[in-house]
């Protein structure tokens, strides 16, 4: 039997090894990451798995088809977190996959191919400001030179790579080719209030969405406050209002592109002066990279219009962008004839967060189960899920395992 009060235990028992005193803190390659991936790999090896720490540190199990050396589906989800993280936020797709595989070894069943489970070690990037390292490192796509990257002490990537045990020269042995892994399949708690308000208690997901990343700055003219004409200002922080109010609407226009003007900055900043200089940031998302594309121009022509109406001078920067991920059909219509074969209705949502896949979409098709999280709530102590839905998906996830066909190539 699957046991989700196991699930959610073994989630509580990760969230033990932490640096933050009363919270849950764990970055990649520090003692706690190592003790966590220790504990998992434990659980690996009871489930019938073969389990090792790969060299850039993800946490590895394998049970073994009805043939030895087949492919493998491969499933998963990361181990390190955020600051002051929730408790489900990646480790519930590890544990829940291990549980799977658990009952199947329970029954000594085989099945037409290996399955896989990954604890990643660095989804979130919190330490080194670089994301998605491990999984990067087994779609073969990690350049050598991030290593090089250094954490707030000054320590680099493959330090704390030899600090771990581990050895950066290794990485390449972590390389895994397209035709070795079937499938790569994700469950992972919703990190938003969708799947909630639509009553269900999961979601397969169409695609990763993709994002841009922009700074606009403006510069009207300081002044002031007292003695400046309202008819004679330039003031760029009323400038900077409507053009935030502008890239609500035009995210509003658009179904599921969402857009978020995070950090705004005004100088120089004081009660009395007319604000002379505004920088503030965009971040648009969307699963259609030609959605996305679009709203980002008709952000920077609101701009430069809201713009020239007040004589401003205006700069946009685009700071990140990244294409979306798409799910594979084939594998979206295998996950919901498992949702489907739980008695649930089917709903699609796409991603609004990043997700390892995106990075072994290099090398397999990618396919993504959401379990409903309470109020939406992630990337934060009050991040919870129930036990019934915790079960849900985990039955989901094994009668999608059990049931999964390899399309043929
Ligand atoms: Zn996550």
């Amino acid at each position: 039997m699957l046991d989700p009060s196991r699930i959610l235990q073994r989630c509580d028992a990760l969230a033990r090894h932490s640096e933050l005193p009363g919270g849950l803190t764990r970055v990649f390659l520090s003692p706690q990451a190592r003790a966590a991936a220790d504990l998992v790999l434990g659980w690996m090896r009871e489930a019938g798995m073969q389990a090792r720490l790969d060299a850039i540190g993800n946490a590895l199990g394998r049970y073994e088809g009805e043939r030895p050396a087949a492919a493998c589906l491969m499933l998963g989800s990361h181990l390190d977190t955020v600051r002051d993280a929730g408790k489900y936020d990646g480790m519930l797709g590890v544990v829940t996959a291990i549980e799977c595989v658990h009952l199947l070894n329970a029954r000594k069943e085989r099945l037409p191919f290996a399955i896989e489970v990954l604890g990643f070690g660095d989804e979130e990037g919190v330490r080194f400001g670089t994301t998605l390292l491990g999984s990067r490192a087994l779609a073969g796509t990690l350049d050598p030179r991030v290593l090089e990257s250094t954490d707030a002490q000054g320590v680099s990537i493959a330090q704390a790579l030899r600090d771990f045990g581990l050895d950066p020269q290794e990485i390449p042995s972590v390389r895994r080719k397209r035709g070795e892994v079937l499938a790569y399949a994700e469950l992972h708690i919703e990190q938003g209030p969708v799947l909630e308000a639509e009553g269900l208690p999961v979601g397969v997901v169409s695609a990763i969405n993709g994002f841009s990343r922009l700074r606009a700055t403006l510069r009207g003219e300081a002044g002031h406050a007292g003695t400046v004409p309202m008819k004679l200002r330039r003031d760029a922080l009323a400038a900077a209002a409507e053009c935030v109010l502008a890239v609500e609407r035009i995210a509003r226009a658009r179904p599921e592109l969402v857009a978020t003007v995070g950090r705004i900055e005004a100088r120089p900043g004081a009660i009395n002066v007319i604000p002379g200089e505004v920088q503030f940031t965009v971040d648009v998302r969307a699963p259609e990279d030609a959605a996305r594309e679009q709203a980002l121009a008709a952000v920077r022509t609101e701009i430069a219009l809201i713009a020239e109406a007040r004589s401003i001078g205006f700069e946009i920067e685009t700071l990140q962008e990244l294409g979306s991920s798409a799910c594979a059909p084939w594998l979206m219509a295998q996950l919901e004839r498992a949702v489907a074969g739980e008695g649930l209705r089917c709903l699609r949502l796409p991603s609004g967060a990043g997700h390892d896949g995106m990075a072994l979409k290099a090398i397999a098709d990618i396919a993504m189960l959401f379990v409903r999280c309470k109020r939406g709530i992630s990337h934060h102590p009050a991040e919870a899920i129930s036990a019934e839905d915790a079960g849900t998906g985990a039955r989901v996830l094994n009668r999608f395992i059990h049931d999964f066909r390899p399309v043929s190539a």
